[in-house]
């Protein structure tokens, strides 16, 4: 990981009355990007130091954490085991899989029916069984670990921003940024899916009081759903591309520039906000709309 890649970069083309910043964790690592390295960093330390060797964990077929945990343990010499959402992925690999396969990952395919039972004390026994002593990691990486990991992006951003913009799926990388923030600072996250609204509660849970009249959740632009996608959300990312030469993913951060836009557009901001946007990552999952990219 090349943590010294990491710059904060200016948006050009944006209204005079404010400005946009971009903290680009992208440039971190092509497949361990953004903010899943982070997440990973203190478990990855943990399951060493308990002298586990095996990595066991969590996704979706196209999950940004399962492919990054595929290629951070092999890098730090553990094993891995990625339990997958949906018998159905398992009969054509999708390149995401394809690549946590070639990383070394054992895949274990669940129904959805079964994926709902994996914090079940009985499930993860079963699945030791099978692959062995494993230190287990939830889905997106979000324990404990994962938060305080997510504390070293909010290290990264400096207290004279007003507002601070990142995406959100499990919340882990938010709680981890906004404990870190000053509390004249603004975190604003953004939901990429359906009724997100539910993730506000998930946050809280783990902040201190002080922090959440400082920490406000959006869930309108999913445009129609987790990884779903619309032709006017492709077209943005192209547009955005072609003015500030930063690439989007679909699933989470091209949704949240949209959505800084469209509060611009609605005067959410005050004058001379100074706004910073976190750019997660997660370029792999752009793989299914490379043709309709110019990047
Ligand atoms: C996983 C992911 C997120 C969500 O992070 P959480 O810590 O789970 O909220 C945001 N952006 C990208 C690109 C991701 O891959």
């Amino acid at each position: 990981m090349d943590e010294h890649k990491v710059v904060i970069q200016q948006l050009k083309n944006v209204p005079n009355f404010l400005s946009i910043d971009i903290l680009r964790l992208d440039l971190l690592h092509s497949i361990i990007s953004g903010n899943k390295w982070y997440k990973l960093r203190p478990n990855i330390e943990a399951a060493k130091k308990a002298k586990i060797f095996t990595i066991l964990t969590f996704g979706g077929a196209f999950s940004n954490h399962l492919i990054a945990t595929a290629a951070a343990a092999t890098q730090f010499g553990l094993q891995s085991v990625g339990v997958v959402r949906g018998l159905d992925a398992e009969t054509t690999l999708n390149p995401t899989l394809e690549a946590c396969k070639h990383y070394g990952m054992k895949l274990h395919f669940v129904s959805r029916e079964d994926y709902r039972k994996k914090e079940s004390h009985e499930f993860l026994m079963n699945l030791q069984n099978l692959y062995g002593k494993a230190f287990i990691i939830p889905e997106g990486g979000a324990n404990e670990n994962g938060r305080l990991g997510a504390e070293d992006i909010g290290k990264l951003i400096p207290h004279s921003y007003s507002h601070v913009c990142v995406s959100v799926g499990s919340g882990t990388s938010a709680v981890g940024i906004l404990r870190q923030l000053s509390l004249e600072q603004q975190l604003l996250g953004f939901a990429p899916m359906k009724r997100g609204k539910y993730l506000e509660s998930v946050i809280s849970q783990h902040l201190l009081p002080k922090f959440l009249p400082n920490f406000q959740l959006f869930d309108q632009w999913h445009f129609g759903g987790f990884g779903h996608w619309k032709p006017e959300l492709l077209d943005f990312m192209n547009r955005f591309y072609l003015f500030e030469t930063i690439p989007l993913d679909m699933v989470y951060t091209a949704k949240m520039m949209f959505g800084v836009f469209d509060l611009i557009q609605q005067n959410y901001f005050p004058k001379k906000a100074k706004i910073l946007c976190v750019h997660t990552g997660g370029l792999q999952g752009n793989t299914s709309i490379r043709s309709f990219l110019c990047y």
